[in-house]
């Protein structure tokens, strides 16, 4: 007699079929534990069939994370779930391949000889923007005492486009700062450096600007920000720093557009953060920081723990977690190299390309941003436009299985309602093909659809747009 949940009494539970079991005669608890155990088949087959509607990772094109790895990297991390990626003196040679990483990137990001840089694996990029952003509010703090300013006073400030990523928001929440955003402008995605000026004050911790704002694409002019920032300083007798966050371009950038000064080769760039799991092509979970010299690192941020007897630096604010991550990015550096990133960005760049040039013929969108720098496409509906509106597109796409979020710009331009698709590695030329096709049926299917139109459709958020 099988009893609850598929286990069996008889000797032989394998030759139950599975959907002739009693796993799949009663319904489980969902809000409480059930009381008898599963077989590990059982368990596992009810959750894949419980995921079974869930969207296709691959055919998610509002997320930038990455959706594919090499079967060996998988295993590899799978090999290494088990470490407590923090756990430096247990795992010495796990704590070396992250050290490894963190010059990879120093030399992909111009870490200058003169200067001693410093830098740390963390969850993402989330994690690393609170790290660099209190680095800038301590250094801050240190200034004003200085400088006679009182601290409290007033709120310490971080200026920031607001097309900022909601982290920055958590930061500005979480440690008592006033996020000061200089709004998008028509026709300037991108923090205008010529608005800078007026937002700096003696309360400014630092500026940030954004290598890939997440709404569009667009990068901020971090060689512009830089002269103002600097002239700023000589004027006013501060020292005020720029912190990039480059969480999609920081490992797009370098291999695709080295001409583009952004990085430590600006002078007042202290820090900058990158996604391992964006354009650094690992499965979510992993993030990095830099600070371009150790001393920009306040001691308050750094906390010692023992490694082979001695002692080793560290700064998060996660502790345990399973370094299988990091191990995956290791595994993408020495497999890629820079010119596997190269190859298979440039690659991620044509299929952009190809799909702006499909949407151009349709005749229907006006293109904000058209992926020649991030393979991220923008677009909003031109005067052509038709009854439907992109809500009812990315609807549409979604029959296919493609997600496609539709949502308003930020603050200012909050009226403009944009379509934005991230163009992700494992997003080749074949797909990209088949995702046209569908694109344009869509268009056809809707101009001939029988829907209801209400007069003003409220623009909102359809679709996860981070
Ligand atoms: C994705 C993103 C973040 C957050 O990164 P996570 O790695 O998801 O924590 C921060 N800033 C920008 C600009 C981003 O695109």
């Amino acid at each position: 007699m099988p009893t609850l949940y598929g286990r069996d009494d008889r000797e032989d539970t394998e030759t139950i079929p599975f959907f002739g079991s009693a796993a799949e005669a009663v319904d489980l608890p969902k809000y409480k534990l059930n009381q008898e155990p599963l077989t590990p088949t059982g368990a596992s087959r009810l959750i894949q069939d419980e995921l079974l509607d869930e969207g296709n990772a691959r055919q998610n094109l509002a997320t930038f994370c990455q959706t594919y790895m090499e079967p060996e990297a998988v295993k590899l991390m799978a090999m290494n779930l088990d470490k407590n990626g923090i756990d430096k003196s247990e795992y010495p040679r796990t704590a070396e391949i992250e050290n490894r990483c963190v010059n990879i990137l120093a030399d992909l990001w111009h870490a200058p000889k003169g200067e001693k840089f410093m830098g740390t694996s963390t969850i993402g990029s989330s994690e690393a923007c609170m790290l660099a952003g209190m680095a800038l509010k301590f250094r801050w703090r240190d200034w004003a005492k200085e400088h006679n300013v009182d601290p409290h006073a007033k709120l310490p400030n971080l200026v920031i486009s607001s097309g900022y990523q909601v982290c920055w928001e958590k930061f500005a929440t979480y440690w008592d700062i006033e996020l000061r955003q200089v709004p998008m402008e028509p026709g300037e995605l991108s923090l205008n450096p010529s608005n800078l000026n007026q937002y700096l004050d003696e309360y400014t911790i630092g500026v940030v600007g954004i290598l890939g704002i997440t709404y569009t694409g667009a990068y901020d002019d971090l060689a512009a920000l830089d002269q103002v920032v600097a002239t700023y300083n000589q004027t006013n007798d501060t020292q005020i720093s720029i912190h990039v966050d480059a969480a999609s371009g920081g490992m797009y950038a370098p291999f695709m557009q080295p001409d583009i000064k952004w990085d430590f080769q600006l002078p007042n760039v202290v820090s900058i953060n990158t996604s391992g799991h964006k354009y650094g092509l690992v499965y979510p979970g992993i993030g990095w920081v830099l600070w371009r010299d150790e001393k920009l690192v306040p001691e308050k941020l750094i906390f010692n723990v023992s490694y082979l007897g001695g002692s080793m630096p560290t700064m998060a604010i996660n502790f345990s977690h399973s370094a299988s991550a990091l191990i995956g990015q290791y595994y993408n550096f020495i497999r890629l190299g820079f010119d596997g990133y190269k190859e298979i960005h440039q690659r991620t760049h044509e299929v952009a390309a190809y799909i702006v040039t499909e949407m151009q013929k349709t005749n229907r969108f006006d293109i904000i941003n058209d992926g020649s720098g991030l393979p991220v496409i923008c677009y909003k509906m031109n005067a052509n436009a038709p009854e439907w509106t992109l809500y009812d597109l990315s609807d549409r796409l979604l029959m296919k299985g493609w997600q496609v979020p539709t949502y308003p710009l930020p603050a200012d331009m909050d009226q403009t309602i944009i379509q934005r698709m991230v163009i992700r590695a494992d997003f080749g030329m074949n797909m990209a093909n088949d995702f046209i096709e569908d694109f344009k049926q869509a268009l056809l299917d809707l101009d001939s659809a029988r829907v209801l139109f209400h007069d003003e459709e409220a623009p909102h958020t359809y679709g996860f747009t981070h």
